[in-house]
């Protein structure tokens, strides 16, 4: 092997994570290598979804701007669904960060935006080789020294796994267990072109402007939700899923999906448009459990959803940003401790605690546990239509007084006070 054949890191995967890696390890002047199994960066990878740009500004101040982004979020809405019935809250702001004035989220197509970040790494200089798939590490008197891409050998000084939700490098560096499954959601997602105009008017959007909806009661009572994102010209709707449940239900996640589209409160949404994408992934639901306990060792590193690292409120998931801060935290690492490998895990966890990543995800941990509340996925869904039903029917009769339909609503769910109670306070415990 000759020098040439050496880099100062290589990294696997051109994800969100990995190319932030990399652009900011090549701006730093290191010679990086990415590789990437996908045709191209982006063409494999499915997110909702929506990127809040700090991660882009942490990157690059100004990044956001020149950045390969689809529509502002202006408004943020929770459908909750049960039947044909549909109650949803739009939460209309103007979408900027208070602080910094820049947006505060768009949303964003993967395939294009991964392209766009991956290029701006190579820009810097890094190298990003794509349609190829690394296979296995190189492992030398207990370090990672490289990899092994069908016959090719490449070694680095640091070998970065940046290959997403089920990371074989990670596994292969023993660091991690094969994946199980009650820590994992199935996402399924469309994207249907539509005009900007006719977005726009549906969605009540002004030029640029775009919505993020989460929806609840569309998962048949299994643990998961449907969410639905407006990009320039085209909606993304999707669903996910915890798979061991969705195994075990009569109706496949393909029936329960096209129920969704079909449903009288989302068709007229995307009545007309075309389906120009359809993709399926897995995504971490375990938030700050997630994490896997140990992220490094010599010569080795874990970044973005290979970590574990994203966060589910039900309301919101976020993971390309803290993809993105990860590859930062790596690599301001590397930088920093290069020369001195055992100091660069070490480095790499308090970077994770001083970029915030750590101490975010801790404070989100909390959702987990209402999330795992098995009637809120169809009982709470139905009881929310039924009051939103007695409180809108005008027939002519006495109408019963609020408390009455309240708690007459809670009993036809089968749920009582007390459980909702029970929740609350679980809420209020663990939030
Ligand atoms: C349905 C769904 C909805 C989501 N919605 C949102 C959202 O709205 N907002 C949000 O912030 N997050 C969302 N997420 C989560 C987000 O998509 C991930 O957290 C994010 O993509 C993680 O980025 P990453 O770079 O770590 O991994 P990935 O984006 O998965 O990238 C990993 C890369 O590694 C490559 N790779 C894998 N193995 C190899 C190999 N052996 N050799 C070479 N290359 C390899 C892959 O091709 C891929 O390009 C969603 C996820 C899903 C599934």
């Amino acid at each position: 092997m000759s020098n040439e054949d050496k880099f100062d890191v290589i990294i696997v995967g051109a994800g969100p994570a990995g190319s932030a890696c990399a652009y900011t390890l090549a701006k730093a002047g290191k010679n990086v290598l990415v590789i990437e199994r996908g045709d191209t960066p982006g063409c494999k990878n499915v997110t909702g979804g929506r990127l809040y740009t700090y991660a882009l500004e942490m990157l690059e101040q100004g990044l956001f701007e020149e950045a390969a982004l689809e529509r502002r979020v202006t408004h943020e809405e929770i459908m909750i669904i049960s039947g044909d019935r549909a109650v949803t809250i739009d939460f209309n702001q103007p979408g900027f960060n208070p602080d910094s004035g820049a947006p505060m989220s768009f949303t964003v197509l993967r395939a294009v935006f991964d392209e766009w970040l991956a290029a701006k790494a190579e820009e810097m200089g890094a190298i990003v080789a794509c349609g190829i798939k690394v296979d296995q590490l190189i492992e030398q008197n207990g370090k990672i020294v490289g990899v092994i891409a069908g016959e090719d050998e490449m070694y680095a000084d640091i070998v970065i796994a940046a290959d997403g939700v089920n990371s074989f490098m990670a596994q292969q560096a023993g660091l991690i267990q094969d994946i199980v499954a009650k820590t994992v959601g199935v996402g399924v997602k469309e994207v249907i072109e539509l005009p900007a105009k006719t977005i726009e008017e549906r969605f009540n959007l002004k030029a640029g402007e775009g919505a993020a909806r989460m929806i609840l009661g569309c998962t048949e009572g299994i643990h998961g939700g449907g969410f639905l994102y407006t990009n320039k010209d085209s909606i993304s709707l999707g669903c996910v899923f915890m798979p061991g449940e969705a195994a075990q239900h009569k109706k496949s996640v393909h029936e329960i999906f096209q129920d969704l589209k079909l449903h009288p409160a989302i068709l007229p949404l995307i009545d007309g448009g075309e389906t120009v994408e359809y993709s399926a992934h897995l995504v971490s639901e375990a938030g700050y459990r997630g994490i896997h306990p140990r992220l490094y060792r010599e010569g080795f590193l874990m970044i973005g959803d290979a970590a574990g690292f994203v966060i589910n409120t039900g309301y919101s998931i976020r993971g390309i940003d803290l993809a993105i801060v990860s590859g930062i935290a790596a690599a301001r690492a590397v930088i920093a401790h290069g020369d001195n490998l055992a100091a660069v895990g070490p480095n790499y966890m308090q970077e994770l605690i001083h970029l915030k990543l750590i101490p975010t995800m801790k404070a989100a941990d909390g959702y987990f546990d209402i999330l795992e509340t098995p009637w809120i996925y169809d009982k709470l869904p139905n009881l929310a239509n039924d009051v939103f039903n007695n409180l809108f029917t005008v027939n002519g009769e006495v109408p019963q007084r609020m408390k009455d339909t309240v708690m007459g609503a809670i009993k036809a769910n089968g749920l009582s006070l007390w459980q909702l109670l029970k929740l609350g306070i679980k809420g209020v415990k663990s939030l």
